[in-house]
């Protein structure tokens, strides 16, 4: 998935999201990216929020409108990402599977950004501003014990 998420100078916020969709996926599934909630939200009052990884989990939780709710709530981009790596940890934990490889990405009206995914996603990511582009990592967040 291919997701950008954008403030304008007037505060206005914006996203867009592609999917490469999951390999060997089955005839008729439809992943997280084109379910509004789960693979993006964009809200102007409280943030944006996108997702990549496995779809099936991003929907189950309702990841991007999740983010973008925790944002209004108060959290910061980085600490709504976060909270939603252990809510796909603890949905995976209450049906006895492994977390899946999952990853979010988050901007709120402020133009603070926020990214986390699960274990061993090794999700990267780009942020631009005035003219500058800087890649960083997202933070990992791994199963509570
Ligand atoms: N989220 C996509 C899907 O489940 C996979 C991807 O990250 O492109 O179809």
């Amino acid at each position: 998935t291919v997701t950008v998420l954008a403030l304008d100078v007037k505060g206005h916020l914006g996203g867009v999201c592609t999917t490469s969709g999951l390999a060997y996926k089955l005839p008729g599934r439809v992943g997280d990216s084109p379910i509004i909630g789960a693979g993006l939200y964009v809200d102007d009052t409280a943030g944006a929020a996108g997702a990549t990884g496995v779809g099936e989990e991003i929907i189950r939780i309702g990841g991007s409108l999740l983010i973008v709710e925790w944002m209004r709530a108060g959290k910061s981009p980085q600490e709504a990402c976060e909270m939603a790596c252990q809510r796909v940890h603890a949905a995976a934990a209450r049906r006895g599977v492994h977390p899946a490889r999952v990853a979010f990405l988050a901007l709120d009206p402020k133009g603070n950004v926020g990214a986390a995914c699960t274990a061993k996603t090794n999700f990267r990511y780009a942020v631009g501003r005035e003219g500058k582009i800087e890649l960083l990592q997202a933070k990992e967040i791994p199963p509570q014990p």
